[in-house]
C-alpha cells in the first residue's frame, strides 16, 4: 500500500515506512494511504479469540504492508505488555446507557499511550527500512498528554532524540509535573509562554525552516514528528476501535455486524478520525459524535460547514482538547474532497484563518459526523452525576464526551448501541475532578483526597510523581523555540 500527500493531485507515493519516518509530507500535507484496506465480518470474527497484540498485528499489517506480521506482533507485544497496561490495554465497561472504551491504562494514564508506546518501535524499524543513517530529532507540540506519552515512548530509544514544547500555563499540574520530571538521556522539555496553537505553529515553522534543516543535516540529524500528523501515530488508534467492537460482540452487548455509534472527546481530531478510518475499512460504525469543550470550532464546523479558527481561545478543565486548529481534519477533507480542494481549503485556513466547504463536501461530512459542545459547568456536573448514579469515576475529557453522548441520545433516541471513548484517568486531572465531586473541595494532596472520596486507587505512575526531581523547570517565549532546538541538537 502506498502513501500520498493530502494536498498532492499528482500522487507521488511513498511506502508506509517512508511515511512514518518522514511525518509531514514535503508539500506540507499529511500522509494518507492511497487506498484503504477492507475488512469483512469474518475478519472480525477471527479476532475474537485473539489477544490485543495479536489483534493489533493483524489489523496493522493490512495498513503497513512493508512491515511483516511478525515484526508487528513483536512490537505490539512489547508496546502493550501487561507490566505497562495491565491485563487488557483497552477494556470496555458497560454503563446503564452506553459503553465506555477505557484507553488510559498505560504508563502515563492517558490514551496517547495507546499510540505512543507502539509508534517509536514502528519508527525505528522505518528508519532501518529506509536505510536512514541519520539521528532523528522528534519535535512535539503538546497540549499536555502527548508530550508525556511521547517522552515515555521515545526515552532512550537508540537513534532518536525528543524535544517537547507545551504551553506553560495551559496544562494541568499533574501533566506539568510528569513532563518536568521526565527521565532519559535523549529528552528535552520546554514550557512556552503562549497557548497550544503557538507551540504547534512554532514546531511547524521549525519543520518548514530549510536553513535549519540543512544545518542539522550536516550534523547527521533530521526532524520528525510524534504528533498525530504522523501516520505512525494515527494507525495504532484504529486497532482499539476494532478491538472494542469485537469485545462488545464477545460479551453479548451486540451481534456481529450490528452498527454502533461512537462518541469521542476531540482535540486534534486524531482519535475520532481513527474511528472513521475503521469505519471506512468495514467496521460497523454508525454516527461519529465529535465532542468538544468550550473551544467549539469543530461543533460549529459540523453545524455550518465553515471552519473558523479566528475566535477566542479558552483554557478549560479539559486542556488536552483546547485546540483551534485540528490538524487531522485535513485527512478527512482529503477522503471526501480529494487533494485539489483539500489544498485550497488549507491555503484558505493559512491565509484567512477560515474556509467554507462546498455543499457536496459538507453533505458528505454531515452524513458521518455530528458535533456537540460541553461547557465547563456541564463537564463538572457530568463527573458528579456519573459517579453518583453509576459509581463510575471519569476525568474531565471523558465527561465532555459522556455529556455529548447523553445529549445525542436525548435528541436521537437509542437507535444503536453507543460507545464513548474515555481518554484519561481521573487522577491526571485530580483537582478539577475533586472539585466536580465536591464543589470548593481542595486538599494539599489531591490524589489521596480523590482516592479517599471515591474508594478508587491512585494509578501507580502518578502516585510518586511529587517525589521525583524536576529536571526541566524553565519556560521560554515561542520565538526562542528554534534556538532551543539547535542547542539540543548539539548536545
Ligand atoms: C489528546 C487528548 C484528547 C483529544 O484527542 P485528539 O486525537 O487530539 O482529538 C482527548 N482527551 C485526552 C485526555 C487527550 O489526551
Amino acid at each position: 500500500m502506498n502513501y500520498v500527500s493530502t494536498r498532492d493531485p499528482e500522487k507521488k507515493p511513498v511506502n508506509s515506512a517512508r511515511a512514518i519516518a518522514t511525518g509531514l509530507c514535503p508539500d506540507g500535507g499529511l500522509y494518507m494511504p492511497e487506498k484503504l484496506p477492507t475488512f469483512r465480518l469474518n475478519d472480525f470474527i477471527s479476532l475474537m479469540g485473539k489477544t490485543y497484540p495479536e489483534r493489533a498485528a493483524l489489523i496493522l499489517s493490512s495498513y503497513l504492508e512493508d512491515y511483516t506480521y511478525d515484526e508487528l506482533l513483536e512490537d505490539a507485544k512489547a508496546a502493550y505488555a501487561e507490566e505497562k497496561f495491565g491485563p487488557h490495554p483497552a477494556p470496555v465497561t458497560a454503563l446503564s446507557d452506553m459503553h465506555v472504551l477505557e484507553l488510559w491504562h498505560g504508563p502515563t494514564c492517558a490514551f496517547k499511550d495507546m499510540a505512543l508506546q507502539l509508534m517509536p518501535r514502528l519508527f525505528v524499524r522505518a528508519l532501518r527500512k529506509c536505510e536512514e543513517g541519520r539521528e532523528a530529532l522528534i519535535l512535539v507540540a503538546t497540549s499536555g498528554d502527548t508530550g508525556k506519552a511521547a517522552l515515555e515512548g521515545y526515552r532512550d530509544v537508540p537513534g532518536t532524540k525528543i524535544s517537547v514544547f507545551y504551553p506553560t500555563d495551559g496544562v494541568s499540574r499533574m501533566q506539568k509535573l510528569q513532563m518536568q520530571t521526565q527521565q532519559g538521556s535523549n529528552v528535552s522539555v520546554h514550557g512556552i509562554r503562549g497557548n497550544f496553537d503557538d507551540a504547534q505553529t512554532g514546531v511547524k515553522m521549525i519543520f518548514a525552516d530549510q536553513k535549519m534543516k540543512t544545518e542539522l543535516d550536516k550534523k547527521g540529524v533530521f526532524f520528525s514528528s510524534a504528533n498525530s500528523i504522523n501516520w505512525g501515530r494515527l494507525v495504532p488508534q484504529i486497532v482499539y476501535y476494532v478491538s472494542a467492537y469485537v469485545d462488545m460482540v464477545k460479551c453479548g452487548s451486540i451481534q456481529m455486524g450490528e452498527s454502533v455509534d461512537v462518541c469521542v472527546p476531540t482535540g486534534n481530531f486524531g482519535d475520532i478520525f481513527a474511528a472513521y478510518l475503521a469505519k471506512r475499512s468495514g467496521l460497523p460504525i454508525g454516527k461519529l459524535i465529535c465532542a468538544s469543550n468550550k473551544n467549539r470550532v469543530l461543533t460549529d464546523f459540523f453545524e455550518s460547514g465553515t471552519y473558523d479558527r479566528t475566535r477566542p481561545f479558552y483554557a478549560t478543565v479539559s486542556p488536552s482538547m483546547d485546540i483551534l486548529i485540528s490538524s487531522n481534519i485535513e485527512r478527512l477533507l482529503y477522503l471526501v474532497a480529494g487533494p485539489e480542494r483539500t489544498a485550497e481549503y488549507m491555503e484558505k485556513l493559512r491565509t484567512e484563518g477560515k474556509y467554507t466547504l462546498c455543499e457536496k463536501d459538507f453533505e458528505a461530512i454531515r452524513r458521518e459526523f455530528v458535533g456537540f459542545t460541553t461547557g465547563e459547568e456541564q463537564t463538572k456536573a457530568t463527573i458528579k452525576e456519573v459517579f453518583a448514579s453509576e459509581q463510575y469515576l471519569i476525568d474531565t475529557h471523558t465527561a465532555v464526551a459522556v455529556h455529548a453522548a447523553k445529549e445525542y441520545l436525548a435528541a436521537e433516541g437509542a437507535k444503536r448501541k453507543l460507545l464513548t471513548v474515555s481518554t484519561a484517568s481521573a487522577y491526571k486531572f485530580a483537582s478539577d475532578v475533586l472539585d466536580a465531586l465536591e464543589s470548593g473541595a481542595s486538599a494539599d494532596d489531591v490524589l489521596s483526597a480523590l482516592s479517599e472520596k471515591t474508594g478508587t486507587p491512585v494509578p501507580a505512575p502518578l502516585a510518586d510523581l511529587t517525589k521525583k526531581p524536576v529536571r526541566f523547570g524553565e519556560a521560554i517565549a515561542s520565538a526562542e523555540m528554534p534556538d532551543a532546538v539547535r542547542a539540543f541538537a548539539d548536545q
